[in-house]
């Protein structure tokens, strides 16, 4: 179903500068920044600059550039922290099933510790 873009969402107004965040990273597409209640002791959130709602929106109305500027951002961040090494894990919460709670994609990035395999299975 289609939504439409909420442009007072949080991520929106961090975009603007209108509230503060902890920037980790910034490119022409993309900006990255902690989370503000880490689930890891790396947990970085990538994001569009763009207004695109989820990664349906986003793979659907993207350009070309802005989707490998999301996706180089996320590597250049893995490997600006060290993470890479390691390893680390991405993901992306796309809606109501998988409790998305910020209207604005985001790419979650988590390493520093041993990330357990995948999912729990509900
Ligand atoms: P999701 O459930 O995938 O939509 O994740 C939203 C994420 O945004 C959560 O991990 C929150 O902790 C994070 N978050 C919410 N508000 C902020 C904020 N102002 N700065 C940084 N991260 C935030």
């Amino acid at each position: 179903m289609a939504r439409s873009y909420d442009s007072n969402n949080i991520f929106a107004r961090i975009l603007r500068g209108e509230i503060p965040c902890k920037k980790v990273h910034e490119t022409e597409h993309a900006l990255a920044f902690h989370d503000i209640d880490p689930q890891a002791p790396v947990h970085v959130l990538v994001i569009p600059k763009g207004p695109y709602i989820d990664m349906d929106d986003f793979t659907a109305k993207g350009s070309d550039a802005e989707i490998a500027g999301l996706f180089r951002a996320v590597g250049e961040v893995a490997r600006m922290l060290g993470a890479d090494g390691p390893g680390y894990r991405t993901l992306s919460n796309c809606g109501e099933a998988a409790h998305q709670e910020v209207p604005h994609l985001h790419i979650h990035l988590f390493a520093g510790r041993d990330l357990g395999r995948m999912i729990g299975k509900g």
